[in-house]
């Protein structure tokens, strides 16, 4: 008899539209889509993405995903049937300063790609959202939990779930929102990391400040309600959320209905932890200043994970030594790129 690994049922190949395909999350979700076998357009306006980093056996279009004629074009020519939207301006605290780029790139150009997913008639669509929706918290949070933003950047986000909730109930489009927790690491196989350029996040900064591309980092507070009394997060490698992206749209071509589900491991570590791991694996001792806490800033955000996990999603890189190598690895990689 002859064995075959193929699963039974494998769900149909999909044409996805990615927006932000070039940039971090977008950019590992489209070799996950690649590698599962569904064909890839990426839109992105290069505003933060790189063009090499859009694998070949992608196409690339540049342009902006709230011009509406452009994307209704795009989905008619290449024939999408789902649309994974990452494109985003994504740093709280930049959010604080500038609401208004925040409102306008996150929620009113979310609010044209819907209108041109309904006028295109596509059925999936797969929102990039963020933990930054819910309020601080003392446990595990789950998707029950109100939403409470606590700034720009989150409201940003929330304004945009509701938009995507709204038109999946009035219209034929089914649609998964993604709630990220702090993405971290890099592909496994050295293809792609975190590139952009002035990073604020813990794990980028922390590595490159080991790699003496900064003199000293900053901690943001320590006098957090936490058990050390540093912020306390919740750290998911990239390639993990990238599978979980692959999972959420063979739930959608399978017509399980549309769902909002965290996307983080279920376990915290607070920034010194991350900063005294970040020292011990690359066994530099760099300098580190403690300064006031960042505005935006929440003590402790950690998912329940459970749905995610009773969807089938296994974790194949939880640990956070390994979100701290990959990254570091990518890190030296980087300096050979032309960004
Ligand atoms: N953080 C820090 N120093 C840095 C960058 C970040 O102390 O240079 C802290 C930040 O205040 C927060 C945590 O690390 O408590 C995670 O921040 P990050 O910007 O990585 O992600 P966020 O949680 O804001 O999405």
């Amino acid at each position: 008899m002859e064995l075959t690994t193929r699963p039974l049922n494998p769900p149909p190949k999909s044409t996805c539209l990615v927006t932000g395909g070039a940039g971090y999350i977008g950019g590992h979700t489209v070799l996950a889509l690649l590698d599962a076998g569904h064909e890839v357009i990426v839109l992105d306006d290069l505003s933060t993405g790189f063009r090499w980093s859009v694998p070949n056996t992608a196409k690339l279009i540049i342009g902006d995903v709230g011009d509406f004629d452009l994307v209704c074009r795009v989905i008619r020519t290449n024939g999408i049937t789902s649309i994974l939207h990452f494109a985003a301006k994504t740093v709280v605290p930049d959010s604080v300063r500038d609401p208004l780029g925040y409102y306008l790139a996150n929620a009113v150009k979310t609010q044209t790609l819907l209108a041109a997913t309904i006028s295109e008639k596509v059925g999936n669509f797969i929102f990039s959202s963020s933990a930054a929706i819910y309020g601080n918290s003392e446990s595990f949070v789950s998707e029950a939990q109100k939403a409470d933003p606590q700034s720009p950047y989150g409201r940003s986000k929330y304004m945009a779930e509701c938009m995507i909730e709204d038109t999946g109930a009035a219209h034929q489009m089914r649609y998964a929102i993604l709630r990220y927790f702090n993405v971290a690491g890099a592909d496994p196989k050295g293809r792609m990391g975190q590139s952009t350029k002035n990073a604020t996040h813990l794990i980028k900064v922390a590595i490159e400040t080991a790699l003496g591309k900064r003199p000293c980092m900053e901690i943001f507070g320590n006098d957090y309600p936490t058990p050390d009394g540093f912020a306390v997060r919740d750290y998911i490698h990239v390639a993990d959320l990238a599978d979980a992206h692959v999972l959420a749209l063979s739930r959608l071509q399978r017509g399980t209905g549309s769902f909002t589900v965290n996307c983080g491991y279920g376990r915290g570590y607070s920034v010194k932890e991350v900063v005294d791991i970040v020292k011990a694996l690359t066994g530099i001792d760099f300098k580190v200043r403690l300064a006031p806490r960042r505005a935006g800033d929440l003590a402790s955000v950690v998912a329940n994970s459970d749905q995610l996990r009773s969807f089938g999603w296994r974790p194949r890189f939880d640990e956070l030594s390994t979100m701290v190598r990959h990254a570091y690895q990518w890190e030296m990689e980087l300096a050979s790129k032309r960004h």
